[in-house]
């Protein structure tokens, strides 16, 4: 049986992501946008609310959301501000990681951290690097046992929060003549000798999030970080992903709703020749178009936030919600602006930041092409695309 009805627990958890979203989020979302930042006293009320350790479990301070309700939050806040939304999420993304193979001194040492309502702090995931995007294998960033500690060595590009995280998940290799096979993680404290943060990335979109370089320069780093031991690192990043893209379709979603919402209104208002554009069947049916595809990408989303909450392979259906939303936020996106027509261009409308917001679904935690890479390869029979 198919039931589409929310839990009330559910229901709770959306509307007090929309009201933040509503209340805290858009008055400054286009400033934000603007200076690049997100202002602290937002980071403290959303970890407050506990929107900075959705995903972390109750028993470290988290809130223990399960895929599907923290999905559904995810689409509220991109709904908000998708800058905002991503500095807030991306502890998800880099915790995901350590909630699969961290072990208990691990999770207790570090996710209390991110909990902390008073103190909030970030965690940043580190796989993307210079020579290594899309074919994540070939990482070159490498950690070699010395004595009784590790030695690190490498650079990371484009890390979300990279600037002003208190601990990274390092995916490095300590072979990489092995390739796959030679890959672990580590954690790694900011604060550790031979960390810094190198350029700060000036965007297209989700301006408000920051997005770093994080080099490591001979880093000592104790035999105890290691979250994942050599071989496993591979695996743990497709099943990281893999529970983690429902929730980049649904901040895809959001920030499609956004623009939808806006260019319906402003086809109600807006009168030519006579009459409300809506009237105008060409504006009409691309509304028509907006209203269906995001409600397909809703249950697309949390189709694969489902299968991912029962524990059931996801793969599939993560790259379908996450290729068909991020797909869709763009069109819809580039679409509400064509409904405002030069109105849409000027930043004063704020379908011309959702647009710009749009891109970087197509783009992070694997590009559009990447996903259908995955689809196609289920197509053929091969649900291990990857030979880990
Ligand atoms: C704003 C932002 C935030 C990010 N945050 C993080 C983060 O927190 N942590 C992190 O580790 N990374 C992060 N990333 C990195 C992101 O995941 C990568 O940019 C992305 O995976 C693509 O890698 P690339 O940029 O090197 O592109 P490339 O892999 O060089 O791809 C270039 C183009 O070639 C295509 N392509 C590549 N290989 C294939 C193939 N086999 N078949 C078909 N097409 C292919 C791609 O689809 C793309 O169109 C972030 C990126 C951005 C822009």
């Amino acid at each position: 049986m198919v039931d589409f009805e929310l839990t009330e627990e559910q229901k709770a958890a959306v509307k007090m992501a929309h009201d933040f979203a509503l209340n805290e989020m858009r008055p400054v979302a286009l400033e934000c946008d603007k200076e690049g930042t997100v202002p602290e006293s937002l980071v403290k009320k959303a970890a407050a609310a506990g929107l900075t350790a959705m995903a972390i479990p109750e028993e470290y301070g988290g809130g223990g959301l399960d895929q599907i309700t923290a999905s559904m939050v995810s689409e509220e806040l991109a709904w908000g501000c998708a800058g905002i939304a991503t500095t807030l999420g991306a502890n998800s993304l880099a915790t995901t990681p350590m909630v699969i193979a961290a072990n208990e001194e691990q999770k207790k040492e570090y996710f209390p951290r991110l909990c902390d309502p008073d103190d909030p702090k970030f965690a940043a995931f580190c796989l993307t690097e210079p020579g290594a995007g899309s074919d994540a294998a070939a990482i070159s960033t490498i950690i070699e046992e010395k004595d009784d500690h590790f030695i690190l060595n490498g650079q990371k590009c484009f890390i979300t929060n990279g600037g002003i995280a208190d601990f990274y998940s390092v995916f490095c290799t300590f072979d990489k003549e092995k390739k796959y096979g030679g890959i672990g993680a580590v954690v790694v404290e900011r604060s550790y000798e031979g960390v810094s943060v190198g350029k700060h990335e000036d965007k297209m979109g989700i301006r408000a999030s920051d997005t770093s370089e994080v080099i490591f320069d001979n880093v000592k780093v104790p035999k105890e970080n290691l979250f994942v031991p050599m071989g496993q690192g591979f695996y743990n990043v497709m099943t990281t992903l893999d529970l983690t893209r429902a929730s980049v379709a649904a901040l895809a979603t959001g920030v499609a709703r956004a623009a939808f919402e806006e260019a319906l209104k402003y086809s109600k208002e807006r009168v030519q020749f006579g009459r409300p554009i809506i009237a105008q069947q060409s504006i009409n049916f691309m509304l028509a178009e907006m209203a269906m595809k995001i409600e397909a990408g809703r249950r697309l989303y949390q189709l694969a936030a489902w299968k991912a909450h029962k524990g059931l392979p996801c793969s599939l259906e993560s790259s379908y919600a996450k290729a068909f939303c991020g797909d869709m936020a763009m069109e819809v996106t580039v679409n509400a602006v064509q409904v405002h027509g030069g109105y849409g261009y000027m930043k004063e409308y704020l379908v011309e930041k959702l647009m710009r917001d749009a891109k970087i679904m197509q783009i992070y935690e694997g590009t559009a092409q990447i996903q259908r890479l995955v689809i196609g390869a289920n197509l053929m029979g091969v649900t291990d695309t990857y030979p880990w």
